[in-house]
Parts: structure tokens; sequence; C-alpha cells
């Protein structure tokens, strides 16, 4: 028996469900598990007017514990938790179950089962609030302070923009200078100005800034703490140690480029550079002539795709796109034929990738009379030097597959983006990263520049290609997100968390080493040693529970209790 009481909402979706569930039957069967006291069906439960009728349900029969069977509660779920804050319940005593996409769209074509599943499903989700009780927010007092490492585009514009919103900034920076590499690069698209002049303009807005601290020649070499107040260590290249408080961790250590191994399209062999390596050249060239190794530029092939979408990204190779090099080749084709008119440019690519407004650097490229010829991807161009000429061959798929050699003075290689070797800096800030190696997001649409980590956010190509513009975007929103962590001066988080048990915990230490996010240490407490969790580092994954042999240790909304209730609902004959 049990004196709690419970209401069961019972929704059709408009016949998303009660297409494929017969639902009267489910609430008559719902109806009679322990601890319910009303169940009722409705068309649309996420309805105005069906919340309301709940609201007053809850009110009137003096429900402790509802649960909801509809959709799911991706969609959801904020929706009901604020009825049940309306009705006066704690938001944490509802539940919602998934009988939607889990069990009516599955299940559609035998509703006798369908309905047999919704039915148990609900069991379980009625065992788990009779075992469940009120919980409440994890508040977090937030410093409005912010990390930044990486002093490239993002960072520096992550910083400027931080700044001035009033947050103050440290910028950690592993090079003797800020900048990155985009410091170094000539005209950008589309605006014309060089990365050079770009990076200078920020540089000074942000060496003027009192709110701004600059780090170079510096890493971060310790982290402890959480969100709101991370204790971080940085230690310069003389060995000197910083201790600094930060609210939030923004990682914006950019990307390296991708270097082609000597033999890979001839690189090695005079006259074959990279397309970095050209930009130099060209920058290097007087007005009227390319010049390279005392001789004039009258042909130049480009090679697409180098070191990018090729093989998989175990093998040292990268089977990604990196987005950026379609348009830099072809960008880079358009200022090489200012410097030198006329100039043979042909572009050997697998696909074309200017998307967006870069379509029109690719139209104008096309006018100004460079070639464009698309190679098989199974069988890229191969490239040789004869007679002190380079020379290219290829199948072109554009004339049915013909055989092409084009004489070349200079074969550029149009390589890509690949992940920076920041080991060091995974392992003190236990961040994820893809088979890629560059740092994971949450969700590339959702949740663009959260980690799981709450409070470190990553921006610009530490997260994977992007080009200059694409990267100031990420870096807004990283800026965006931990201003919205900082400024209200704390931060709620989900209560679902790890709770030692004191009285059995023996501190054997298993929980602590299962746990992947460090949440675990250890305290003195009634004159023995037991687990302590930090509420604020724990993220509910649950890993730590079957560490525990003496079932000392369990997550908040799912106890052991609550689980084996849940096991046993679902588990029971339904007749
Ligand atoms: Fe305590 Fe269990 Fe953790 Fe061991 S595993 S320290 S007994 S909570
Ligand atoms: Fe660590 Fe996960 Fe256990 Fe929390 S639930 S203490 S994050 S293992």
């Amino acid at each position: 028996m049990t004196d709690r009481r419970i209401g069961a909402f019972i929704c059709g979706c408009g016949g998303n469900i009660s297409d494929y569930v017969d639902i009267e039957k489910v609430r008559d069967e719902v109806e009679k598990e322990p601890g319910v006291v009303v169940a009722r069906t409705a068309m649309f439960t996420c309805s105005d007017a069906t919340q309301r009728e709940i609201i007053d349900i809850i009110r009137e029969q003096e429900l402790d514990g509802i649960v909801v069977a509809s959709c799911s509660p991706k969609l959801h779920l904020n929706t009901f938790r604020a009825m049940a804050r309306r009705a006066g319940l704690n938001q944490y005593v509802y539940n919602q179950v998934n009988i939607r996409e889990q069990c009516s769209w599955t299940h559609t074509h035998d509703m006798e089962h369908a309905t047999d599943k919704a039915i148990r499903l609900i069991r379980a989700g009625i065992a788990r609030t009779l075992m469940g009780h009120p919980l409440e927010m994890i508040r977090v007092k937030t410093i409005p302070r912010v990390l930044i490492i990486g002093a490239g585009i993002s960072g520096l514009q992550a910083a400027r923009l931080l700044s001035t919103m009033g947050i103050e900034v440290h910028l950690v920076e592993s090079a003797p200078e800020v900048g990155g590499q985009v410091a170094s690069w000539g005209p950008l698209f589309p605006s014309g100005r060089s990365g050079k002049e770009l990076v200078q303009t920020l540089t000074s807005m942000i060496e003027k800034d009192d709110r701004i601290h600059i780090h170079t020649s510096s890493q971060v070499v310790e982290k402890t703490g959480n969100v709101g107040e991370f204790d971080i260590s940085i230690q310069s290249s003389d060995g000197k140690r910083t201790s600094i408080k930060a609210g939030a961790i923004i990682v914006a250590t950019g990307f390296q480029r991708y270097k082609p191994p000597q033999g890979e399209f001839g690189y090695g062999l005079p006259g074959v550079l990279t397309l970095d390596e050209f930009r130099d050249v060209l920058d290097n060239s007087d007005s009227g002539s390319i010049r390279y190794n005392g001789r004039d530029i009258k042909n130049i092939s480009y090679i697409y795709c180098v070191g990018s979408r090729q093989g998989s990204n175990d093998e040292g190779s990268h089977s990604y796109c990196s987005r950026y090099c379609c348009t830099a080749a072809v960008h880079t084709a358009l200022l090489a034929g200012e410097k030198q008119n006329p100039l043979h440019q042909y572009h050997l690519f697998r696909d074309m990738r200017t998307y967006g407004k870069q379509e029109l650097l690719y139209e104008e490229a096309l006018q100004k009379g460079s070639l464009f010829l698309k190679f098989p991807d199974e069988e890229p161009p191969s490239v040789k030097a004869s007679n002190g000429h380079l020379e290219v061959a290829l199948k072109d798929q554009l004339t049915g597959g013909e055989e092409i050699n084009i004489g070349s003075d200079l074969v550029v290689l149009v390589t890509g983006m690949e992940a920076r070797p920041n080991r060091e800096l995974i392992d003190v800030l236990k961040l994820p990263v893809g088979k890629d190696g560059f740092f994971n997001e949450i969700h590339c649409k959702l949740r663009p520049v959260e980690t799981v980590m709450d409070g470190i956010l990553i921006a610009g190509s530490a997260q994977g290609p992007k080009n200059v513009h694409e990267s100031t975007i990420s870096s807004m929103a990283a800026v965006a997100k931990s201003a919205g962590l900082l400024m209200k001066g704390y931060v709620d988080l989900e209560p679902f968390v790890a709770v030692v048990d004191p009285d059995l915990c023996e501190w054997c230490d298993d929980c602590s080493n299962a746990c992947p996010y460090d949440a675990i240490g250890k305290i003195e407490k009634g004159g023995k040693a037991i687990a302590q969790v930090t509420t604020a580092i724990c993220k509910g994954c649950g890993t730590c529970v079957p560490a525990c042999e003496k079932l000392a240790i369990n997550v908040e909304g799912y106890t052991h209790k609550q689980i084996t209730n849940m096991i046993d609902a679902l588990a029971k004959e339904v007749v």
C-alpha cells in the first residue's frame, strides 16, 4: 500500500498515438496501479486547454506526482515541468513516458502489442514516480571572468566582445605573439582586407583594454573546480605559474595546416607547393609577374582535396572536407590573375564546394579564364617532373573521362586543415574529441559551441574546419553562451546527480576511479572516510553506480529503488 497520489495522463496526439494504441484500454489498466488516484486520456495533452484541466485536477485531487504518457521528453519535458510548477508541484515529481516515438510510431502494424507495450512503459513511469521525491535545482555562483585558450582570430574576437559586455578576460596563447595563422594571411574574401590588417586592428584594441589580460608563450596546465568557478593554473615558457579563477572557459586553439608527405602528388619536386607556400610566393612577387626560383610562371595546376576527403581519420589521413580550401584556391587564382596576365590556371577538383556567397568567386574565376577539370574520386591526378617541367595527368570526367596531360610551371596542392595536437590540454580539460581530432560539441545544430563539460565552450576551427567568417560566428556564439552563464551571477543545474549514503560507504575508491568527470573525492565524516560528490561537476551519468559493491551511491531521479521498481513494472504481464 502507498499513500502517494499520482495522476496519469495519456495523450492521443491527435491520432499519432491513438490510431495505433488503444488509449482507453491503457487508461483502464494504469488506473489500477498502486498510487494512481486519477487517470485520464486527452486528444492533445500539450494544448493549453488540457494543461489547464490537468492543473485543476492536480489541485482538486492534491496530487503529489504526475506521469504524462505522450511524445518524446525532448519535445515537451519543459512544457510539462512548467505546468507542474503552475499547479504548485515540484517539477521533478513529474515524469514523461514516451509512447509515441518509442511505441505508436514504431508499431503501427500491431495495435494489440503496441497497447500492451504502452501499458508497460507507463507502469514503469508510475513506478519511478512512486519511488521518487521532490528535488531542487543546484544553484552555483558564477565569477564574471572568462579564460580564453588560443589568441587566434576566434579568441581575439571573443575577448573583445566579452570585454564590451563588462566581462574580464584572460587570454592564453602558446605562441610568443597573438594573432594565430590569420596574422600571416593576405587579402581575405569577401572584405578584401588582409588577415594581417584584421589581426592588427583587433590586437591594438585588445592591448589597450584593461579588462583583457594577455598571457603569451603560456599553457593551461591544471584545472579544477566547476562551471561558475574554475581554478586554472597557467604556466609560461620560463616556468612561472599564475593562478586564475574564471566562471567559464572558451577553447579556441584553432587548427594546423595539413603537410603532405614527400611524394604525395609530387610534393618535394621543385615547383610543387602547398597553397600556403604559393600564397607566400604571390605576396613576394612584384605586380606584373609571378616568379619562382628565378623563372616566370605561365601555367599553374591546382590539385584540390589534398589531405582532405581521403581514407579514414584513423590512418593519419582525413576523410572530412576541410570546407575552406575550394574557396581559398579559387580566391588565390583570382589574385594570381591580377598579378600576371595572361596566366593559364587549371583547377583539378573532385567537387567544387564554394558554398553560399563564395560561389561568386567560382563564377568570377570561370569568367576570367580558369579551367576546371574534375577527376574521379578513386583516380586522383599524378604529377611527375620531365625535362625540368612538371606534368600533371588526369582523367577528366567533364569530357567523358578523357586523359589529359597538363604541362605546368607550378603545381599547387590545395591542402586542408587538421586538428592541432592538443593532448595535454585535452587531458587537463577532460574534453572529448572526435575521430578527426577536433573538439566535439554536444550537438552540431542545437548546442554547437557547448561541450559535455558545463561552462567549457569551443569556438572557431578548434571544433572543425571553418573559414574566418564561420570562426567569427562561432566565437560570437561562445561569447553569448558564456555571457549568459556569467552575467546573472549564478547558474542553475539539473539535480540528477550522484549522492552517497554515508552509512553504507566505506571509501574503497571504486566510484571515484569509475567517474569520467573527476566528480568524486574523499572526505572525513562521522569518524570515517567516505566518498563525496561535487554536484556542480557531476553529470549524472551513472557510471559510478555499478562500481559500488556496497550500493552506497545512487543517482537522484534514477535510484536503485526507482530502477528496480521500474524493471518489475515492465516485466509484469498485461492481462
Ligand atoms: Fe563508498 Fe561505494 Fe564509492 Fe566505495 S564505491 S567509496 S563504498 S560510494
Ligand atoms: Fe561521476 Fe557520473 Fe557518478 Fe556523477 S554520476 S559522480 S559524473 S560517474
